[in-house]
C-alpha cells in the first residue's frame, strides 16, 4: 500500500538525506525506486526504506537488484508509468480520516484553510471513494474539475511539503465547496452552509450530509423526538443508529470506552465501534432500543468534524437511505430520495465515485469483531494462503460483498447489503465494475453460493454463460470457515463451528448450526444442531414466536408459556405444524429466535438477527449454568436442544426471569460447542457465522476451548456474517483451481 499515502515524498526525503540520485515512480505493481551514489549510502537507503515509509503505507515485499549507474546527480519524483493493457495490482488506499496536522490547520483562524471542509494532505483524505482508475493520480479522481491555485500547486510540487503530491489537495480558493439546500433551493454556501446545518441539527432538524462514501442523516442524538422522527421518516423502527461524537471526551458520559475501543475510535479508518452504553445516559432511548451496546465513532471527514464542533457534540449519523436501499451517493439521489426524510441537505461539488457505507466493528474483551467492512478498510487486500488464477467471488444474498482476486491478493468489496432490493442489485454491478477498474484482473472463473435463488448466484450463472468460463459452487458454511482460515493465512484442517441464520447445505436442506471438518479443499459435516421447523417459511423468520411454538411442540411441551401470543395465531401455527410439512433448518440463529420469543422479547422484529441481539443484551452478566443438553450419536451427531427447551418452559412456569434464562441459554450453546469440538479429531477450531457477532458467545466459547487446549481462530479482518462469505469463496476457489483438486462445474 504505497500509493496515495505520501510514500514518494518520504522516499524523496530519505534519498535526499543521503545525497543520492535517481527517482521514485508509482507503477501498476506498486512503486519503483532507482538510487545511485556511494555504495554505503545506497545500502543505508535500502536498510532504512521500511522505517522511513509513512504510517499509512504497508510494504509486503521489497525486491532489490543492482543496475548500471546512470550518473543522475539528483533524486526526482517522476510521473506515474502508464502501462497499457496491464492493469494494476498496486493497492489504492482506503479513505483516511483527517490527520492531527490538518485538524490543527482547520481550527487555526490564521491558516488559509481555516474551517475549510475539504482539507487533506498525503497522510489523510479521501482515496478509494474518489478514485476512478489506477495508478492513483489526481487526473484519475473526481478532483479533476478543480484546477489547483498557485498556492496549492506549490505545495503539491514541493517535495519537502506535507502536501507534496497529495492528489486531492485543495483550498477555499480552488477546491470544492459546501451548499445547504432546502426544498431544492440553495439557502447558504461555503462556511455559512456548514454553520446553518449545525444550527439546524441543534434545533432538532434532520440534516442529510454528504459524507465520505455517501450521504448520512444527522440529528441531535440527545433529542428524543428528533430521533423518533428520523425513525418514522426513514421507516426504520428498531435497527440501532450510530452516534458520532465531537471527541473522545464527549463519549465518556454515554459509553464505556476501554483501551481497545479507544484505539479503534482514533484509527484512521474511523469505524463505528460497538461498545457498552452507560444507562441512563444523555442519549435518546430511540438510538438503540432494546440493546446494551451503542455504536459510536469520531468524524471521518473534515466536514463532519466541523458539524460536530459547531453543532451538538453527539449526533446520530446514519446511512442516508430509506429502509434497506443503498446509501445515496450523488447530489441528485440525495435531493430526490432523501427529500421525504431530511429537512435540509448539506452537499458539495466533489463527486463520490464509489459508494461506501461506514464500517462497523464490535469490541470484545480481547479483540474487535468486524461487523460491516466498508469505508476505511476497503480496498485493502488480503493475501490468500494459496494463490490461484484471477477470479471473482460474488458472495451471498444478505450483507453481500464481492471479492476479486489477482496474484493471490483478494480485494473484498465494500458492504453492498441485502440484494433483495432492486437498487442493491444495481449497486452490486457498480461494485464489480469499480473493482475491475482498480484491480484490473480478468477473472477466469467465478465462485458463488450453492443457493440457486440468491441474486448473486443468478448473476454468476449468467456471467459463466456469457463468458463461457467455469463457475465453482461453494457451500455456504464451508465458505464461512474458509473466510476465517484465509484471513489467518491458514490451509490446515480445522473443526469449523459455523453458526448463522440459514444457508443451503450439500444435501439440499437448510443448514446453520454446523460442525464441519474443513480445510480450503473440502468440508465434511460431522454434526449439527437439531433442525427446527419454520412454520410459514419466511414468516417464521419475521415472527420468532412461530419458531418458538415449533420448538415447544417438538419438545413435547404445551404452548402455554407463549401466553403473550394471541391464541388464535398459536392454534393456526400448531395446525400448520401437524398437517403440513414445514421447512426445517438447523440454523443456530433460529434457536436464538425461538428462545428470545419464549422469553417474551423481540415480539416484533424489523432487522436481521434482532432477536439474537436482544437476547444477548438482556442476558444476566456472570457465569450461568447450562441447560440440559443431549448429543445424539450417529453417523453424524445431532445436538439436541429439546431438553433445554423443556427446561426453559419449566423454569418460566416457576417464574424464573428472562435475564437468567437468556444467560443459561448462552451457556448451553457454549457447552454444545465444547462437546462438539471434543468429538472431532482437530486441535484447531474456527468460530464463524453471524452468531459469532455475539460477544458473550464468542468470548465464552473461546475461553472454554482454550482451557481445553484448542487453538481458536476467530474473525479479525472480515465479518463472521455473510459479509465475509465472498472471501471464503475466493479462498476455496483459488485453492481448488491452483491444486486442481476438483474440476469446476460446466
Ligand atoms: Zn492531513
Ligand atoms: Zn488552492
Ligand atoms: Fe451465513
Amino acid at each position: 500500500m504505497v500509493q496515495g499515502v505520501g510514500f514518494r515524498p518520504a522516499m524523496y526525503r530519505l534519498a535526499d538525506s543521503f545525497g543520492l540520485g535517481g527517482f521514485v515512480r508509482n507503477d501498476r505493481e506498486g512503486v519503483w525506486i532507482e538510487v545511485e551514489g556511494r555504495a554505503t549510502d545506497v545500502d543505508r537507503f535500502v536498510a532504512q526504506l521500511s522505517s522511513a515509509a509513512p504510517d499509512a503505507s504497508r510494504i509486503d515485499t521489497v525486491e532489490t537488484a543492482t543496475i548500471a549507474a546512470r550518473g543522475e546527480p539528483k533524486f526526482r519524483i517522476v510521473e506515474s508509468a502508464a502501462v497499457d493493457g496491464e492493469r494494476a495490482a498496486a493497492g489504492i488506499p482506503a479513505d483516511l480520516a483527517p490527520c492531527a496536522d490538518c485538524l490543527r490547520e482547520l481550527e487555526d483562524p490564521a491558516n488559509r484553510r481555516y474551517r475549510y471542509p475539504f482539507i487533506n494532505c498525503t497522510a489523510c483524505g479521501p482515496r478509494f471513494t474518489i478514485v476512478r482508475d489506477v495508478p492513483y493520480d489526481r487526473a484519475k479522481t473526481t478532483m479533476t474539475p478543480f484546477e489547483m491555485c498557485d498556492a496549492c500547486r506549490r505545495e503539491y510540487e514541493e517535495p519537502a511539503d506535507r502536501r507534496f503530491h497529495a492528489e486531492p489537495n485543495a483550498c477555499p480558493a480552488c477546491g470544492p465547496h459546501a451548499q445547504l439546500v432546502s426544498a431544492s433551493r440553495v439557502i447558504a454556501r461555503r462556511e455559512e452552509a456548514v454553520a446553518l446545518a449545525a444550527r439546524a441539527i441543534r434545533d432538532g432538524a434532520i440534516v442529510a450530509v454528504k459524507g465520505a462514501g455517501g450521504f448520512v442523516l444527522a440529528v441531535d442524538a440527545t433529542n428524543e423526538s428528533a430521533v423518533v422522527r428520523l425513525r418514522e421518516r426513514k421507516r426504520r423502527p428498531h435497527k440501532p443508529f450510530a452516534v458520532m461524537a465531537r471527541s473522545l471526551v464527549a463519549l465518556d458520559d454515554v459509553a464505556v470506552i476501554d483501551d481497545l475501543a479507544r484505539t479503534l475510535l482514533v484509527d484512521r479508518a474511523r469505524p463505528i465501534v460497538l461498545v457498552p452504553a452507560r444507562r441512563p445516559c444523555a442519549l435518546a432511548l430511540a438510538v438503540a432500543p432494546g440493546l446494551g451496546d451503542v455504536g459510536v465513532y469520531l468524524p471521518p471527514t473534515p466536514l463532519q468534524h466541523l458539524l460536530l464542533t459547531a453543532g451538538p457534540p453527539l449526533q446520530v449519523m446514519t446511512s442516508g437511505n430509506l429502509a434497506e436501499e443503498p446509501i445515496a451517493r450523488t447530489n441528485g439521489e440525495a435531493l430526490d430520495k432523501l427529500a421525504s426524510v431530511a429537512d435540509v441537505v448539506l452537499l458539495h461539488d466533489r463527486e463520490i465515485h464509489a459508494r461506501s457505507d461506514d464500517s462497523v466493528v464490535r469490541v470484545t474483551s480481547r479483540r474487535a469483531i468486524p461487523m460491516r467492512r466498508a469505508r476505511g478498510f476497503v480496498p485493502e487486500a488480503i493475501r490468500l494462503p494459496v494463490a490461484g488464477p484471477p477470479l471473482l467471488a460474488v458472495g451471498g444474498h444478505e450483507r453481500n460483498t464481492v471479492c476479486l482476486v489477482r496474484d493471490g491478493q483478494a480485494v473484498l468489496s465494500q458492504h453492498v447489503g441485502d440484494l433483495d432490493h432492486i437498487d442493491s442489485e444495481r449497486f452490486f454491478s457498480e461494485v464489480i465494475d469499480h473493482l475491475h477498474e482498480l484491480v484490473g484482473a480478468q477473472p477466469v472463473a467465478v465462485a458463488h453460493d450453492l443457493h440457486p435463488d440468491y441474486r448473486s448466484t443468478r448473476w454468476a450463472l449468467r456471467w459463466a454463460q456469457n463468458t463461457k468460463l467455469p463457475r465453482l459452487e461453494i457451500q455456504h458454511h464451508h465458505a464461512h470457515v474458509a473466510a476465517c482460515l484465509a484471513e489467518h493465512g491458514r490451509t490446515d484442517r480445522v473443526a469449523g463451528i459455523a453458526f448463522d441464520g440459514t444457508g443451503l447445505g450439500d444435501d439440499g436442506s437448510l443448514w446453520g448450526g454446523e460442525i464441519l471438518a474443513a480445510d480450503l479443499g473440502s468440508a465434511r459435516r460431522l454434526g449439527h444442531l437439531r433442525a427446527l421447523a419454520l412454520p410459514g417459511g419466511e414468516a417464521a423468520i419475521r415472527e420468532p414466536w412461530r419458531v418458538a411454538a415449533a420448538a415447544l411442540l417438538d419438545a413435547g411441551e404445551s404452548l402455554d408459556v407463549l401466553s403473550w401470543v394471541p391464541s388464535r395465531e398459536l392454534s393456526r401455527v400448531s395446525a400448520l405444524l401437524s398437517t403440513d410439512l414445514p421447512v426445517r433448518a438447523t440454523g443456530a440463529g433460529r434457536w436464538f429466535d425461538a428462545v428470545a420469543a419464549l422469553l417474551g422479547i423481540a415480539a416484533e422484529i424489523s432487522y436481521d438477527a434482532q432477536a439474537a441481539a436482544q437476547l444477548e443484551a438482556i442476558a444476566a452478566p456472570g457465569d450461568a449454568e447450562p441447560l440440559e443438553l443431549r448429543i445424539a450419536a450417529g453417523e453424524m451427531f445431532e445436538i439436541d436442544l429439546r431438553p433445554a427447551i423443556r427446561e426453559i418452559a419449566h423454569e418460566l412456569r416457576r417464574g424464573t426471569t428472562a435475564p437468567v434464562l437468556a444467560a443459561r441459554f448462552h451457556a448451553t450453546l457454549v457447552l454444545a460447542i465444547r462437546e462438539s469440538c471434543h468429538r472431532t479429531r482437530e486441535r484447531t477450531v474456527v468460530l464463524t457465522g453471524g452468531c459469532f457477532q455475539n460477544r458473550r458467545l464468542v468470548e465464552d466459547a473461546t475461553r472454554v476451548l482454550e482451557t481445553d487446549g484448542f487453538e481458536v481462530l476467530t474473525h479479525e479482518r472480515v465479518p463472521p456474517n455473510d459479509g465475509g462469505l465472498a472471501l471464503g469463496q475466493a479462498a476455496i476457489a483459488s485453492f481448488q483451481l491452483a491444486t486442481r483438486r476438483t474440476t469446476a462445474c460446466a
